[in-house]
């Protein structure tokens, strides 16, 4: 049976990025739809005790984000699983060079959390299904009408034959979003010839609550903490490395490939005895050249995408999501239309510079680590003895991957 709904705001995905903008806008005082293809039902994650229950899947959320989740009702300090750390340790391969970064230096006394991805998706949906936003979930959409004037409309088809009229539709939908492909937003984009693979792995020593990252000559490998379950301490592995080598790794036998981990990181954890499924990701670099246009709005990895080795992606897409809760709040206060060209690039000028900022980091450390020339691993190494002992710069980094 065919439905005409009214919205202030539909939005359109319902990731950690788009549910999360749901609640946060619904409790700001709008009328709010969500859409996705998939479910939005809070589905128990599995928390047995063994090392297959981890989620490959994973993030390193930082203070800010920690904050924002706070902010909306989301408290992570009570979810049943999750791994603080309070330190990072980068090396470079080549040149035998280390950076340490505690949370101390900071005055905190973490610098985020290891969570896995259903973990953070089973206590957001909770809250989202009794937060009275609209929510469509394994809906398919047939169309997309966006206005063309200001204050008109938008309009969302679904195959069930249901119409959601919006004022703003948020494009949350991810790094292949289709809101941007079907509205034709321009990016600039590249393929890094990298592929992340992604397990959890079960290890004879304790991490230390640390984050570890080496640069090796083919690519970055990070070895994030999990918490210990059932007396067995394990860490999280995203490797990311070129195709060639991504698909031999993947074809290895669990031994071979525990032995291969244990053998690039020099034994850190000791022996690596225990390894859940391997997944692997394409990785590519995109950012839209303007994350707005008439009647629509991009957020998160829909809006831009970047190289997982500072662990910043969803970090990134949660202050797009807080900044442009705040400017739509501010802008029905004033009582501006939630599609104003004025309201909407408020949001675009304060996320774009430090979208691209940190983008821009992240791709300067991936090609300066990735440089294999004898006098660069001399720089290399003598950079960051002397990033280890500059005690400001030091905390200004800090401060910056922990987002506060
Ligand atoms: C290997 C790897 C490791 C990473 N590690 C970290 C990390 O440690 N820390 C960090 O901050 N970030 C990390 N990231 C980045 C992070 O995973 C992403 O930034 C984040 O998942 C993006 O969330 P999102 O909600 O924007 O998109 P998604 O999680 O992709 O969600 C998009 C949603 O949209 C829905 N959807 C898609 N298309 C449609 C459609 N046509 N109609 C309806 N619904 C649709 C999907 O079903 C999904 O629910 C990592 C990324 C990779 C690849």
């Amino acid at each position: 049976m065919s439905q005409n709904l009214d919205v202030d705001i539909a939005i359109v995905g319902g990731g950690v990025a788009g549910a999360s903008l749901a609640i946060a806008l619904k409790e700001g005082g709008f009328s709010v739809a969500i859409i996705d293809r998939g479910s939005l039902q809070p589905k128990m994650p599995d928390l047995s005790e063994s090392i297959e229950s981890f989620d490959a899947r994973v993030f390193a959320l930082n203070l800010a984000s920690w904050d924002w989740f706070a902010s909306i009702g989301v408290e992570l300090d009570s979810l049943e699983r999750f791994q603080s750390f309070n330190q990072l340790f980068v090396s470079d391969a080549a040149s035998l060079g280390q950076l340490e970064m505690k949370a101390s230096d900071v005055g905190e006394a973490s610098m985020g959390a290891i969570i896995e991805h259903r973990v953070l998706l089973y206590a957001i949906y909770q809250l989202l299904q009794t937060s009275n936003v609209l929510c469509f979930d394994g809906a398919a959409i047939e169309n997309l009408r966006l206005s063309d004037t200001i204050g008109k409309p938008s309009i969302i088809s679904l195959a069930d034959e249901t119409d959601i009229t919006a004022n703003l539709i948020v494009g949350a939908d991810g790094a292949e979003s289709f809101v941007r492909n079907r509205a034709n937003f321009s990016t600039r984009e590249w393929d890094y010839g990298h592929r992340a693979i992604v397990c959890s792995v079960a290890c004879e020593k304790p991490h230390q609550q640390t984050a570890w990252q080496t640069f090796m000559p083919d690519g970055p490998l990070a070895f994030l903490p999990l918490p210990t379950i059932g007396g067995q301490h394990a860490v999280s592995i995203v490797w990311s490395i070129e195709e060639k080598k991504a698909s031999e790794l993947l074809k290895l036998s669990d031994e071979a490939f525990l032995s291969e981990l244990m053998s690039v990181s020099e034994n850190w954890l000791g022996e690596l005895t225990g390894l859940t499924k391997r997944f692997s990701f394409p990785l590519r670099q995109r950012h839209a050249k303007d994350y707005f246009q008439s009647g629509v709005v991009l957020v998160a990895d829909a809006a831009h995408t970047i190289h997982p080795l500072a662990g910043q992606g969803m970090n990134l897409g949660l202050q797009d999501v807080k900044i442009l809760t705040e400017e739509l709040i501010n802008a029905k206060q004033a009582r501006e239309s939630l599609d104003d060209p004025k309201v909407l690039s408020r949001y675009q000028r304060r996320r774009k510079l430090d979208n691209l900022s940190m983008m821009a980091a992240v791709e300067g450390f991936k090609r300066l680590f990735e440089m294999q020339a004898l006098s660069m691993g001399l720089v290399r190494h003598l950079g960051m003895v002397g990033f280890n002992a500059i005690s400001p710069l030091k905390k200004k980094v800090i401060k910056l991957a922990s987002g506060r």
